[in-house]
């Protein structure tokens, strides 16, 4: 083979190497790029797909990004022209070089490279470029809205399966914003829920929402819309519904063009979807207020923590018996969930309520209060009893590897969490049931200020 044949068969297989691998728009066009460096000192690589609607060329890397009007704009259409209206294969003008890019036979773009050429043999190549890469830029579109399709499916059944054991709102609507959030990545999210005087709105994910704008917007959604787009289509407003009635709703924001008619159609998905299960948490609900048992950590609900509380109060009365009452909390149990996400956050919970379980006599009484908070009921136990089982609570908790192998994070097998507790004593200065468990409180109140990990018990 001659020096030249030699370097364009090098060239050539190389190419295909980058047509392969290249997983996406700007991985194809760097790595073509660098394999024209071979011939060209390039300056400037660039692959501009012709819009219709704009009728106007885009960079491929960056297809949200539209050319401005400019000289520049217009040489890369005049050269576009040209390829229309002449079956060239290339255009070569000083150290500028650009080639035609087909899909279907129907011209769609053009390849453009500025640097000086140091083999011509190049130009022999580029029809035999142009077609393996309108063949490799319709692998990458289908590939790209393959993966697309499988996300939005994902995000769909994340979102159906919050319900399988949580039902609290306050809960659930961040949880619903982050995901919504990852999978729509290049508009901003925001998720919004009716105040309890169902006049205004109030931001529950993410923390902060600048844009005054949307807060006009939502003030105009009504029942009947199924969603609305204001500033040119750059803002779209997803309500969210609970038994026909409005209940909250879903902001995108465009940091560029208007919301694309596939973004729209995903969201009004979305937002149908999780309209659904805040309906069945809501129902859910109903069913739960019957219920006595929480259903992720077995443990007793809130609901029943209060009948118990007021029984055992009575008894503990009756019999002259002294009643305690712990109140935990995990701490930083926040950035579990950050961290690991909120299955693994779950995990934690569980695992926190089953070694509670285990280190209280059958006759105590632990429920999950709420979150990450517990409460355990503890009759005929004086306060020195009480305090050695919650620090015995404590150490156990502290010790504890949780085992997350399941989770399959990068790394980590396991993770530990600590609890801060708050330990008080019935006495009949008491004169409500609650104030018992408000005693333990303000207890664990201490405990988290004083450094956390730690157990306080309330003063008499
Ligand atoms: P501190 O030490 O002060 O208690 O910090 P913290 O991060 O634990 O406190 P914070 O109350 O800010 O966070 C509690 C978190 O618990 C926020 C919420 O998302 C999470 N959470 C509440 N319920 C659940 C649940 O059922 N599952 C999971 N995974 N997380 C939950
Ligand atoms: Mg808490
Ligand atoms: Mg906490």
């Amino acid at each position: 083979m001659k020096n030249s044949e030699k370097t364009i068969y090098n060239f050539l297989l190389k190419l295909t190497d980058v047509f392969v691998e290249s997983k996406t728009a700007s991985e194809l066009s760097d790595n073509l790029k660098n394999a024209f460096a071979a011939f060209i000192d390039v300056k400037e690589f660039k692959i501009f797909l012709f819009d219709e609607i704009l009728n106007s060329l885009k960079d491929f890397t960056k297809p949200w990004e539209v050319l401005k009007k400019n000289y520049q704009a217009n040489i890369l259409n005049s050269y576009f022209c040209s390829f229309k209206y002449n079956t060239t294969d290339y255009i070569k003008e000083k150290d500028v070089l650009v080639f035609p890019v087909y899909e279907a036979s129907k011209l769609k773009g053009i390849v453009y490279i500025n640097g000086e050429i140091k083999n011509r043999a190049v130009l022999e190549t580029t029809p035999l470029i142009s077609k393996q890469l309108s063949f490799a830029m319709g692998n990458l579109k289908n590939s790209e809205e393959m993966m697309l399709q499988s996300k939005f499916h994902k995000t769909m059944r994340n979102i159906a399966k919050i319900i399988e054991t949580q039902y609290e709102l306050n809960y659930i609507m961040p949880v619903l914003g982050e995901m919504i959030d990852g999978f729509i990545s290049e508009h901003l999210i925001y998720v919004f829920l009716k105040t309890a005087k169902k006049k205004s709105y109030k931001l529950v994910w993410p923390n902060k929402c600048s844009d005054d704008r949307i807060f006009d917007f939502l003030s105009v959604i009504n029942p009947k819309s199924t969603a609305i787009l204001e500033d040119e289509g750059r803002i779209g407003i997803f309500p969210l519904f609970c038994g026909g009635k409005i209940f909250g709703a879903i902001a995108a924001k465009s940091q560029s063009e208007k919301l694309s008619d596939k973004d729209t159609d995903y969201l009004i998905e979305i937002a149908k979807q999780a309209s659904t299960t805040v309906e069945r948490a809501s129902s859910y609900m109903k069913i739960l207020e019957h219920a006595t048992i929480d259903a992720l950590t077995g443990l007793n609900n809130r609901h029943q923590f209060h009948t118990r509380l007021y029984s055992e109060i009575a008894n503990a009365k009756r019999q002259k018996t002294s009643l305690c009452c712990i109140m935990t909390d995990i701490d930083f149990f926040k950035s579990v969930n950050d961290t690991y996400g909120h299955a693994v956050g779950d995990c934690v919970l569980k695992t926190v309520a089953k070694t509670i379980k285990k280190e209280l006599r059958e006759y105590d009484i632990p429920s999950r209060y709420g979150g990450e908070e517990f409460t355990i009921l503890l009759p005929n136990t004086s306060i020195e009893e009480a305090t050695l089982v919650a620090e015995r609570l404590r150490t156990q908790i502290e010790k504890k590897k949780i085992n997350i192998e399941d989770y399959r994070i990068d790394n980590v097998s396991s993770i530990s969490v600590t609890i801060s507790i708050g330990v008080s004593q019935f006495n009949n200065k008491m004169k409500e049931p609650e104030e018992l468990y408000r005693s333990a409180d303000s207890a664990l109140y201490q405990a988290k200020e004083s450094g956390r990990n730690r157990v306080i018990v309330a003063e008499a």
